[in-house]
């Protein structure tokens, strides 16, 4: 058994509160943060501290979870640190679970540390297997691994409830815990306020005997939901209301999806979660604010059930970030479970879903969004990052590593009336301006090209320099074209721009540079060009706090976050799953995983080439 210096029923002193201030962190969502660097994390000093004072020196790990008796047969442990990723499995992982993933992982693996996955699954209702399957799969996909020195890691909390209950047992046996009969109003109003005390209930002094016998009677199924409870016992004065006796097991007869019904009891959240930890010789739980004021029951019960020989030290810590918000994005799992129920959208996956898997879908790729979590601050004081720090971190992880293309996604017939009929020359485009060596691409120029409808204008407005009648203009790669004239139809829509090539500006050549032009347009040739259907994403909510205060978040959706269109792609594009390209001038875009074949291309824009929002 390994002690230290943790006196008990002490919370941990070891929780400063940063006053750094946070890089790429705003108060206010209209203020467009960027930073290009690791961004500051509190708790980084904290385990350096922690290690060089040698904190874990004689820790065991026995291979598995398990209390004192099982952890003492272990051998020392060899990982320096232990953080857990501990998901409910009742949903699917949105972007701020990427952000606890990359800081527990992280931080395990920056420190020769190990990180466990969790599935912390002591709630019976709501959650199944389809949801931990989805967990691990996310985990897996932003690139983290829990498997370490020969253990896998993932854990399951009800794994645990044998070990919570004979706890439970012994904190009753040591007069530190008891059945109370009140009923829940009753449990209520005697709680006190945060100005008045609470009310000892009349049951608080009845022997262990009697708590031990009733809670055996809870297990056997003896007794109706809601009608006895155990609670801790620790003062009902205490000014921090969780510490007035707070409930540790109930009642409920209810199927669990791994227990099955094996227990009609379980286990209130803040009893389980420290037990788990310790169990699992966690050294640092991380969570989310909204825990702080749990922290000194997490150290109450884990420095009893010390003292009573069921838990080494040192004990784990607690330690709370803020929670990652973004402007633009809801990140609660009840209300994506909303917007996918009521179909808003289309399903947990569809690639304007803040989700994993939904971003995943849209193109962003793990290495985007670790850059974007690592990228923001872990403090402790709330904030809200701007959602274009998102999307810059996308562009900066695909823009040196993405192949080049042309795509044509509103689509206008460009003429050029001097090139004769049937002819095709070979044009040249790098396929990464990063990466010389991956070469060149090539396609074709003909008399019928595509262009963008956006490049032609009747007439020029001021500082207008694409194509307008008499006006010059680059084909990119291509050559210099004038425009001559254009066609329209009954509805007044333009339907063909005519131009005539300067077959000496062919670019390359030496004639290129002989006529200068200020615009340069992209174009794919017509009769090659590959048919593509292109979904246009943007943001699902137009407004930055779609889910602050009272608001109804479903008003705030943004009704054109998906446009869909026919485009051209460029010849030789093969647009099988997943594959993404930066369109030139447009943006990086993504075969569909799920809706493309390389026959009938589907495409996702990730992000436009830059932040064009509200433009
Ligand atoms: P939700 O409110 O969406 O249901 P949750 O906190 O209940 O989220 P859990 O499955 O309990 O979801 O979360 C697993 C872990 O991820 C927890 O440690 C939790 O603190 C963390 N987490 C969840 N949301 C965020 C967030 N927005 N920022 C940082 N960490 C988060
Ligand atoms: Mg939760």
């Amino acid at each position: 058994m390994t002690t230290s210096g943790t006196s008990p029923g002490k919370p941990s002193e070891a929780n400063p509160t940063p006053g750094v201030p946070t890089p790429g962190v705003s108060d206010n969502a209209s203020t467009h943060a960027s930073v290009s660097h690791a961004a500051s994390n509190y708790l980084r000093p904290i385990i350096e501290a922690d290690l060089a004072a040698d904190r874990y020196r004689g820790k065991r790990w026995a291979g598995h979870p398990g209390p004192a008796a099982a952890q003492n047969q272990g051998r020392p442990d060899t990982a320096r640190i232990r953080t857990r990723f501990p998901p409910e499995p009742n949903g699917y992982l949105h972007l701020g679970h990427a952000k606890s993933i990359c800081v527990n992982f992280g931080l395990a693996g920056e420190y020769g540390g190990v990180c466990h996955l969790r599935l912390d699954d002591t709630n019976p209702e709501k959650e199944d297997q389809e949801y931990v399957d989805a967990i691990a799969e996310a985990v897996h996909w932003l690139g983290f691994d829990w498997k370490a020195d020969g253990n896998d890691n993932r854990y399951y909390a009800s794994d645990y409830f044998d070990w919570m209950y004979e706890f439970a047992e012994t904190l009753i046996q040591a007069g530190q815990a008891y059945v109370d009969a009140q009923t829940p109003d009753e449990i209520r109003a005697n709680r006190g306020t945060l100005t008045e005390p609470g009310v000892n209930s009349p049951w608080r002094d009845r022997p262990a005997a009697e708590s031990l016998t009733l809670l055996r009677e809870m297990r056997e199924g003896k007794h109706p939901d809601g009608s006895l409870v155990l609670r801790a016992k620790i003062d009902m004065a205490s000014p921090n209301i969780n510490l007035r006796d707070p409930i540790i097991y109930r009642v409920r007869h209810a199927h669990h999806h791994r227990t099955g019904d094996a227990w009609c009891i379980y286990p209130m959240y803040t009893y389980a979660h420290p037990i788990e930890d310790a169990l699992e010789g966690i050294t640092h739980s991380i969570c989310t604010l909204e825990f702080e004021d749990q922290r000194p029951f997490y150290d109450w019960l884990l420095a009893h059930l010390a003292d009573l020989g069921k838990l080494n030290r040192p004990l784990p810590r607690q330690y709370e970030f803020a929670r990652l918000n973004v402007t633009y994005v809801v990140t609660s799992k009840r209300k994506l479970l909303q917007l996918v129920k009521e179909g808003h959208v289309d399903g947990w996956d569809d690639p304007r879903m803040p989700t994993i898997f939904g971003l995943r879908r849209r193109g962003y790729t793990p290495a985007a969004i670790r850059l974007f979590c690592d990228r923001t601050a872990v403090t402790k004081s709330d904030s809200r990052i701007d959602y274009s720090l998102l999307e810059q971190a996308a562009r900066d992880d695909l823009d040196p590593i993405t192949a080049r293309s042309v795509a044509v996604l509103d689509p206008l017939k460009l003429v050029i009336t001097n090139y004769p009929e049937g002819r095709s020359e070979i044009c040249r485009a790098p396929r990464n301006p990063h990466a010389p060596e991956a070469g060149n691409r090539e396609f074709p120029f003909t008399r019928e090209l595509w262009i963008e409808r956006d490049d032609f204008r009747e007439e020029a407005p001021k500082k207008y320099f694409r194509l307008f009648p008499g006006n010059l203009v680059r084909l990119k790669y291509g050559y210099v074209v004038k425009c001559t004239d254009y066609t329209k139809d009954a509805a007044g829509n333009i339907t063909e721009v005519h131009a005539e090539y300067l077959p000496e500006t062919r670019s390359g050549t030496p004639g290129a540079d002989s006529i200068k032009v200020k615009g340069n347009i992209t174009w794919v040739s017509a009769a090659h060009a590959v048919p593509a259907t292109v979904h246009l994403y943007d943001r699902l909510f137009a407004d930055p706090m779609p889910d602050a205060g009272d608001k109804d978040f479903l008003a705030c959706l943004n009704p054109k976050s998906r446009q869909t269109v026919q485009a051209w792609l460029e010849p030789g594009t093969h647009a099988s799953p997943g594959a993404t390209w930066q369109f030139e001038r447009l943006g990086y875009f993504t075969a569909d995983r799920v809706a493309s074949t390389p026959e009938a291309p589907v495409l996702n824009r990730i992000v436009t080439l830059r932040d064009s929002w509200g433009a």
